[in-house]
């Protein structure tokens, strides 16, 4: 189930209702009136992947999970609190394509607003395969490369910034 932001109402140690008020530092949040609980809104980081094969084509998966799923999108998730962007977006790349993956550079950042939470903070990593085999896993529908210049429509501004920095990196026009 996915709970966005604006549906938190209750504390989350007491339960008590939820008041919108200022904080020490004039910032309005949701705050518990009981036992001073305050909900901090972050954005949300993720790690995403873009590898290529030698044919320059690019790896995608299909989304099984929300946000669209369904769609074709660049393997991503969101980084665990006992990861490391870096650490996520070799764990994902597994866990979706099954494919190992050594990192070759960070390729920027980007936020974009989102379904779950009010915005993601997307990690690029540039990876290259070091072993495993393509084969979709439990998060994905599918999982092919497909030539760079003929992919599909993707649903993450992020995504797109990642691919249209490689292409540059890559002289690819
Ligand atoms: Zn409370």
């Amino acid at each position: 189930m996915i709970v966005k932001d604006e549906e938190v109402k209750f504390c989350i140690k007491c339960g008590t209702k939820l008041i919108v008020k200022s904080d020490h530092e004039g910032k309005v949040r949701k705050m518990c009136a009981e036992c001073d609980w305050i909900f901090y809104e972050n954005p949300l980081p993720a790690a995403v992947c873009v590898i290529l094969n030698k044919k320059r084509e690019i790896l995608l998966i299909k989304r099984k999970v929300e946000p669209s799923a369904g769609k074709w999108a660049l393997p991503s998730g969101y980084v665990e609190i006992d990861q490391t962007p870096e650490k996520c977006a070799v764990v994902e790349l597994k866990e979706e394509t099954g494919l190992k993956g050594k990192i070759i550079s960070f390729l920027g950042y980007n936020m974009q607003t989102s379904q779950i939470c009010k915005k993601v903070i997307s990690f690029g990593f540039h990876l290259k395969k070091i072993g495993g085999k393509l084969i979709p896993g439990d998060d994905a529908l599918d999982a092919k490369f497909f030539p760079i210049k003929k992919i599909p429509e993707l649903p993450f501004s992020s995504h797109k910034k990642f691919i249209q920095i490689i292409k540059k990196q890559k002289g690819i026009l």
